[in-house]
């Protein structure tokens, strides 16, 4: 019986613990951390050995494979030790794919996947087919797998999952953009991270589809460098696309579609010009898997949107408040402020994933007359944005600089925006950076964000 040792039990771990065991494995499965209640009870009911709070070598070394959790670093010494010795580390998508026949629409980029995937997974729904959500959101794909077989997955994968993905491949892969995000991760070069969302392009063939956005200037390159084999079907601005925007219309029409499909821009569900992004990526999808225009345009019409991403909250004294905690880097960032249409009060800070706040400069001196900084450590955020206050900004009409309001809680934060916000203005959660210096999660802060705001 071969060994299969699973590292990290949470929700990716413990799906790939017990699709292993159904296949026939000897499973094992070591979590360096607590394990929740309620992956601890998963493990106990399916009869799965575990440790939590360490890892013991002589349990973990003689694996015959090993399964990784996305978020342990290849640092990790444990990690390092496998790999000396040759222990192949695979992802809980590796393990799964191997599995299921099912056709995988997989969806990377830096920013825009949940939202791009939440969509083609109600598109295919709508359609009447049998779909699976996995990857980032939704239930593992390996416990799907291992419980109940689907025709179709829709997944979210994140670089750290594309890392160790060998023999997988997507039938339909997604790249959104690539703009540096965990860093930290990728020993700070640049191109290791480019290297990983790549990697979603890995074993393809002109039978599959590669859907990217042209006008990134990465992808761009990388598509020059590497040519992959898959047949490609970019999107953006232009004819040349073949999902694109003629500035009142989006249009796609990939080959596959009887006919193109045209939907007015304001008519879209979702908002903003990096959500006509993601709803050409998502239709080309769609249109690629034969579904009818018709339900591509009920879908792009009516999707509710994901949470904390650019949601609404309440209007408080005549100020807007909106939660986009999910915007953990400056690229995502950038798009909230770019759809701002009022002067905006922005809260930001966090984990530092070694960001450039120099993208949003522009935006700041055009959009902002207030930023809040919410961290533990503000530091970085001082040395970058302090010079503008002490130059005006164009929206304050030369009279004062902007405000800088320097805060390390959310109940600080919210009072120091809520009062220097006036009627008319938007309060924007846009953090640019993790949440794990105050919160558990994006979602742990985007929920506190908007249960303070509605106690204002
Ligand atoms: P991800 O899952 O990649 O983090 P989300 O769909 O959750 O992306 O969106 C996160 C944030 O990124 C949103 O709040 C929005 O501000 C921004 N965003 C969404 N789509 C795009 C896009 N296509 N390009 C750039 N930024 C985007």
């Amino acid at each position: 019986m071969k060994r299969l040792v699973v590292l990290g039990a949470g929700e990716s771990g413990c799906g790939a613990a017990i699709l292993a065991q159904k296949e026939g494995f000897d499973v094992f499965v070591s979590d360096m951390g607590t394990i929740r209640d309620e992956y601890r009870a998963l493990l106990d009911n399916h009869h799965i050995a575990y440790e939590s709070g360490q890892h013991t070598e002589a349990l973990i070394l003689n694996a015959d494979e090993v399964v990784k959790s996305p978020g342990i670093p290849n640092t990790a010494p444990i990690i390092v030790k496998l790999q000396q010795q040759g222990t192949p580390v695979i992802s809980e998508i590796e393990l799964a794919a191997r599995y299921t026949h099912a056709k995988m629409i997989c969806i990377t980029g830096s920013n825009g996947k949940t939202t791009t995937t939440s969509l083609i997974f109600d598109m295919l729904v709508r359609a009447g087919l049998n779909v699976g959500l996995a990857g980032n959101i939704g239930n593992s794909l390996a416990l799907q797998v291992a419980q109940q077989e689907r025709e179709y997955y829709v997944i979210e994968l994140s670089s750290f999952q594309l890392d160790n993905m060998y023999d997988f491949k997507a039938d339909i892969a997604i790249l959104m953009n690539i703009t540096p995000d965990h860093l930290d991760r990728y020993e700070f070069q640049f191109q290791n991270y480019v290297d990983a969302k790549f990697r979603i392009t890995r074993n393809q063939t002109s039978s599959e589809a590669f859907i990217y956005w042209s006008e990134d200037p990465v992808i761009d390159r990388e598509i020059a460098r590497i040519r992959p084999q898959a047949t490609l079907y970019p999107f953006g601005t232009g004819e040349h696309n073949m999902a694109y925007t003629d500035g009142s219309n989006l249009i796609v029409a990939a080959p596959q579609a009887v006919e193109p499909l045209e939907v007015p821009l304001e008519e879209l569900a979702l908002r903003g010009k990096h959500n006509c992004l993601n709803s050409m990526a998502a239709s080309l999808a769609a249109q690629i898997l034969h579904i009818h225009n018709d339900v591509i345009r009920e879908s792009l019409t009516q999707f509710a949107g994901v949470a904390h991403r650019l949601q609404y909250v309440a209007t408080v004294r005549g100020i807007s408040f909106i939660n986009d905690s999910k915007a953990t880097n400056v690229n995502s960032c950038w798009y909230a402020l770019e759809s701002m249409t009022t002067p905006t009060v922005l809260i930001l800070g966090g984990k530092d994933k070694g960001n450039d706040y120099s993208e949003i400069d522009d935006l700041v001196r055009q959009k902002c007359h207030t930023l809040v900084f919410m961290g533990l450590h503000n530091e970085k955020l001082h040395e970058h944005f302090d010079p503008f206050t002490r130059t005006p900004s164009p929206l304050t009409g030369n009279r004062s600089p902007l405000t800088i309001i320097d805060t390390d809680n959310l109940h600080d934060a919210i009072e120091g925006a809520y009062h220097a916000a006036h009627e008319g203005d938007t309060v924007l959660l846009s953090p640019c950076c993790a949440s794990f210096d105050l919160f558990t999660s994006y979602e742990d802060r985007g929920e506190q964000f908007m249960n303070a705001v509605r106690n204002l």
